[in-house]
């Protein structure tokens, strides 16, 4: 489809001409839009437009920011603040759905059948074939989203692209609904460890945001997430980008038949403690294949008591989520929103992983640029 080249106008109040000028400061900031008809428009505006950048540079608390406060006596952690959600995203009926989809708490009820179980589910290669196709277009669906993340850029806008991603690809965005989660996937900015909700808040100059993906595809889901930069990130965020993306990349290193998951969590503590990080402790990786959530569950931290021996077919996430601070973590009163209890950055990265009889496929990888991670590529690392 063609793209049509709209016809810009002067953004200065009550003055509708043609415009071509564009805010050299937006220009910077990576702000869309900002054009003006002169010089003398763009001067009368100034006062007004400046405050754009403002918010982009998280100088500024935009209006929405200051009027919506769903919870006005909870105690927030950090600086992060809930924005209103756009109306629910529904799935065509012809793609196939998983069993909580359609239930009125969005209840995984075959999930819940073999809760507390420990027995690791070994896939046959029919299922394994279908866990690679699922996981497969999870990747490309995280793609879709890597290329819109920017100053500005919502995280509704960001759910939107996942949403239409998936449905284009014969989908259903295995977050939707899950428990009742009202969107398509999680984005996590800033102090949010994990399961933030993706709404109208314009993402901002040096934001660290996680895009948690997964897709159900003819019976199987697929899981990945990365963590993004918003334009040039801090030298703490940075590091601690890095050493996440390092610990899930050590992890799956020691991942072969025979592993232990206990020693899982050892490797990833041991890397996130030497650079002076905290592993967070309520949320593990788990298996995944018809479930989206199983046996095993596969904690980060060091000497956790995971039971269980990795086998061929054995299909599990490592996901990672190393804090600033503490690795203490607490609920908003959305109910799903983890955050740090200490207001500070936590980052995270995921994979969703087959025992092979030799090692490891990593079903989720990332299939152009040398499957190296997309913070990577915004940085321009070697
Ligand atoms: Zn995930
Ligand atoms: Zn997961």
């Amino acid at each position: 489809m063609a793209t049509i080249e709209v016809g810009r106008m002067c953004e200065s109040p009550g003055c509708d001409a043609p415009a071509k000028l564009q805010c050299p400061s937006c220009i910077k900031l990576g702000i869309q839009g900002s054009y003006f008809c002169s010089q003398e428009c763009f001067k009368k505006s100034w006062k007004k437009h400046k405050v754009i950048h403002q918010i982009a540079q998280g100088e500024q608390t935009s209006e929405v920011e200051k009027e919506y406060n769903p919870w006005p006596s909870y105690r927030y952690t950090g600086r992060l603040r809930p924005f209103p959600q756009t109306t629910p995203r529904t799935v065509p009926k012809h793609i196939q759905r998983p069993d909580y989809a359609d239930h009125p708490e969005g209840v995984p009820i075959s999930e819940q059948r073999v809760k507390g179980a420990s027995y690791i589910k070994a896939l046959d290669d029919e299922e394994m074939e279908g866990m690679r196709v699922a996981c497969r277009l999870g990747r490309e669906v995280l793609d879709e989203a890597a290329k819109v993340i920017d100053v500005g850029v919502t995280t509704d806008e960001i759910d939107r692209i996942v949403h239409e991603a998936c449905v284009e690809r014969e989908c259903y965005p295995s977050p939707l609904n899950y428990i009742q989660f009202p969107r398509s996937c999680c984005t996590s900015v800033n102090e949010v460890i994990c399961h933030g909700i993706p709404d109208t808040r314009p993402l901002k100059k040096w934001d660290i945001c996680n895009v948690d993906v997964t897709v159900y595809h003819r019976g199987y889901h697929g899981d990945l997430n990365e963590t993004f930069f918003v334009g040039e990130p801090k030298p703490e965020a940075k590091k601690l980008v890095e050493t996440t993306w390092e610990c899930l990349q050590k992890s799956i290193e020691i991942v072969k038949p025979g592993e232990k998951y206990r020693e899982i969590g050892n490797v990833i503590q041991k890397h996130a403690q030497a650079n002076g990080f905290s592993v967070v402790r309520s949320y593990c990786g788990h298996g995944i294949h018809s479930l989206f959530h199983t046996a095993p569950s596969v904690p980060h931290y060091a000497k956790n008591k995971a039971v269980g021996v990795m086998k061929p077919g054995h299909c599990f996430t490592i996901e990672p989520m190393i804090s600033q601070g503490s690795w203490r973590d607490e609920i908003w009163p959305d109910n799903w929103t983890a955050v740090t209890i200490d207001g500070l950055l936590s980052a995270q990265f995921e994979e969703t992983l087959l025992v092979t009889d030799t090692g490891v496929e990593i079903l989720t990888r990332r299939l152009n640029n040398n499957g190296r991670p997309y913070f990577m590529d915004q940085i321009g690392a070697q």
